[in-house]
């Protein structure tokens, strides 16, 4: 096994996954190439990761297939699985600052966040899901005739998944733990910004015991190892957070290849409406934190901040404010709340939105440049008197820029934040609670948050309405995504 040591000055990691982790065994690829995982604070490479490819993936697809039908998987006890589950929910917890760390060096995300945020919401996960294990149960139907009528919600078969770079740790629980709790098997891929927590956990999946097979996982690139996954004739569903582009890739080369099933959390444009009702500062920390959370790399941030006139100016300048206070840094200084983007390609994205929006007119409040002078970082970015049509409202930034947009009426800003292809999420700020109900009524959006932005739990079912994807994750509905249900008739 590779090993790399990361002295970072509060942190030493040690680096010890880097290979591809197929019928728990660390291998290296078939091709024998690596690629190298960046540390977006410098720019710099980390270590390098085996680099999976097709190849790679029939090999992982073949142990997942294996497990699933006469791996010891097979025959496990679903309580079973829940003590697996629960077993390596212990073990992340007891590596939590190594994890964080890991995060910190790999995402560029404050290492205090991904201490009390990240990894504390993956084990809440696994934790979550192993309860469920052995209480997924089928009915008994009331058919006519003499018949005893029944159903059973049996696993799907081997997953493949695909996971983005944002909340790497997290996204990789949401992911793992429905799938394992029902008893399919995984092939997944990681993003290729931020493999080593994915990587790490694989150990841990190991020390907990679970068989051969059951976990398989493939660092490597999207138009490679992805789209094999994708597109393979043996894989029974697949499971892809990330670009609404690249989900249509994936829901394409599904429905060509054997109509596996397909889940899909996509981007968002989420609108964050705000009333002159409120407690302005209240809100103002609010919205601050829906867009900026995570340096802006949310699905569901809140990038389109819609606000009543009547308090608009005032919003503006507090927000400004509160943009400028923000403090961005090195993510193991542990009063930095922004590091830097996730890599170059984000960086410039991002940098090339905010050129466009001092372009289409947008009034620059503060930031809208690098900070500092090497890695990803952007200073938070606040643009006011955006209009509907611009690119910056219009299309998902993924990045630290806030859009302050000011609205007349309820009915009228209902219709401009449903103006939109997405329908993550949304949010309304206000304390009369007939505005609060109509708005979160008629609002096209998977999730709505009212008084408050991004409280997210493992128990409440999180996905998107129109292109913002198909399915849901987490809760009892994120479950039932990873069984088929089987009718059985029998003739009395
Ligand atoms: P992305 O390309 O959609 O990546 C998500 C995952 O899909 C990664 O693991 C990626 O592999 C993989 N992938 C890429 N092309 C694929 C293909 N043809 N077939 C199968 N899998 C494929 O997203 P991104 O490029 O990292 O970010 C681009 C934008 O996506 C962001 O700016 C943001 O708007 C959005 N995004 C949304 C979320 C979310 O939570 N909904 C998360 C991340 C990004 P690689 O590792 O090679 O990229
Ligand atoms: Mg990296």
């Amino acid at each position: 096994m590779a090993t790399a040591t990361m002295p970072t000055t509060q942190h030493p990691v040690t680096i010890s996954a880097t290979k591809l982790l197929i019928n728990n065994r660390w291998i290296p690829s078939v091709s024998g190439k690596e690629f190298s995982t960046v540390n977006p604070s410098t720019g710099e490479e980390i270590c390098r990761i085996a680099e999976a490819d097709a190849a790679d993936v029939n090999k992982a697809v073949a142990a997942a297939r294996a497990a699933f039908e006469r791996g010891p998987w097979k025959k496990i006890n679903a309580s079973e699985r829940g003590r697996l589950l629960n077993r390596l929910a212990d073990l992340i917890e007891k590596h939590t600052d190594e994890l964080a760390a890991l995060e910190a060096l790999d995402n560029g995300k404050p290492f205090t966040i991904a201490k009390a945020v990240d990894v504390p919401m993956a084990v809440a996960c696994y934790r979550y899901f192993a309860g469920w294990s052995d209480k997924v149960q089928g009915r008994t139907i009331p058919v006519d005739g003499d018949f005893f009528c029944y159903t059973r919600l049996e696993p799907v078969g081997v997953v493949g998944q695909i996971i983005p770079w944002n909340f790497p740790l997290l996204m990789q629980s949401w992911k793992l733990a429905p799938a394992l709790a029902t008893g399919n098997t995984v092939v997944m891929k990681p993003a290729e910004q931020t493999p080593l927590s994915a990587l790490r956990v694989g150990e841990l999946i190991m020390e907990a015991g679970f068989p051969d097979g059951v976990v398989n996982i493939l660092p490597g690139y999207g138009p490679t190892a992805g789209a094999a996954i994708a597109s393979h004739m043996d894989i029974d569903k697949v499971a892809f957070t990330g670009s609404t582009e690249v989900g249509q890739l994936v829901m394409e080369a599904a429905a060509r290849s054997n109509l596996k099933r397909v889940t899909l959390e996509l981007g968002g444009k989420s609108p964050n409406i705000i009333f002159a009702d409120v407690d302005l500062d209240e809100a103002v920390e609010g919205a601050h934190f829906g867009l900026f959370f995570n340096h802006g790399q949310c699905c569901c941030a809140g990038s389109r901040v819609f606000v009543e006139e009547k308090i608009y100016d005032k919003f503006v300048e507090k927000s400004g404010a509160r943009a400028k206070r923000r403090t961005v840094g090195d993510p193991f200084n542990p009063t930095t709340e922004q590091g830097p983007q996730v890599d170059d390609v984000q960086f410039d994205k991002v940098m090339g939105y905010i050129e466009s929006g001092k372009k289409e007119g947008a009034n620059l409040v503060c930031g809208g440049k690098r900070a500092g002078d090497r890695g990803y970082f952007i200073e938070p970015t606040v643009f006011a008197d955006v209009q509907d049509d611009m690119k910056i409202a219009k299309e998902e930034i993924f990045g630290p820029v806030m859009s302050i947009i000011p609205f007349k009426s309820m009915d009228e800003v209902i219709d401009r934040a449903n103006r939109t292809t997405y329908g993550l999420a949304a949010a309304v700020w206000t304390r009369d609670v007939q505005k609060a109900l109509a708005v979160s009524n008629s609002v096209r959006a998977g999730t709505v948050w009212v008084n408050c932005y991004n409280v997210i739990d493992t128990r409440a079912p999180f996905g998107g309405f129109k292109q913002s994807g198909i399915g849901r994750e987490m809760g009892e509905y994120g479950l039932q995504q990873y069984t088929e249900i089987k009718t059985v008739t029998v003739k009395l």
